[in-house]
């Protein structure tokens, strides 16, 4: 049983897992959404899991997502893989900051023009202009898997 540190009680307890069902806000959208939430076994207060609050956090950035038509978590990850690129060699082909994709596939909500670089990125024909341009910028190894991933790729 994991324990946590309960401030109410002060000291590591057990704690328990309750599902909540609500409408919580993101940004300038309210998200309806069932949440968990880690209490103390001992007084009952809600406690801080770092695991539970990032799979919290997960689940309404997706909604968020859906709801404003830009790529899951999951969507990101599938365009990337499609091209066999590591999250770095995918954020620097694009000209984002390196951990850019890392947060993205994590969770993080994009903005509309990253968003729309990452859906053109999906179909071959847009990825190859770019990757003409960019893939000088690229380690060796993200450079071979891709062009491998390219070749073996019917149109
Ligand atoms: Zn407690």
């Amino acid at each position: 049983m994991k324990r946590i540190f309960c401030t109410q009680c002060g000291s590591q307890q057990e704690i328990m897992y309750e599902k909540e069902h609500g409408v919580f806000d993101v940004l300038d959208t309210k998200i309806e959404a069932e949440l968990t939430i880690t209490r103390c076994r001992q007084c009952h207060e809600e406690v801080w899991d770092e695991t539970i609050e990032r799979c919290n956090d997960m689940i309404l950035f997706n909604k968020y997502k859906e709801r404003h038509d830009l790529l899951t978590s999951d969507q990101v990850r599938n365009i990337r893989e499609k091209y066999a690129l590591s999250q770095s060699g995918f954020a620097t082909l694009m000209g984002f900051g390196a951990k850019t994709i890392t947060r993205y596939e994590n969770g993080s909500i994009q903005d509309v023009a990253h968003d729309l670089l990452m859906r053109m990125m999906d179909k071959k024909m847009n990825f190859l202009s770019v990757w003409k341009q960019r893939k000088n910028h690229l380690n060796e190894k993200d450079v071979k898997k891709t062009e491998l991933s390219l070749s073996q790729m019917i149109d």
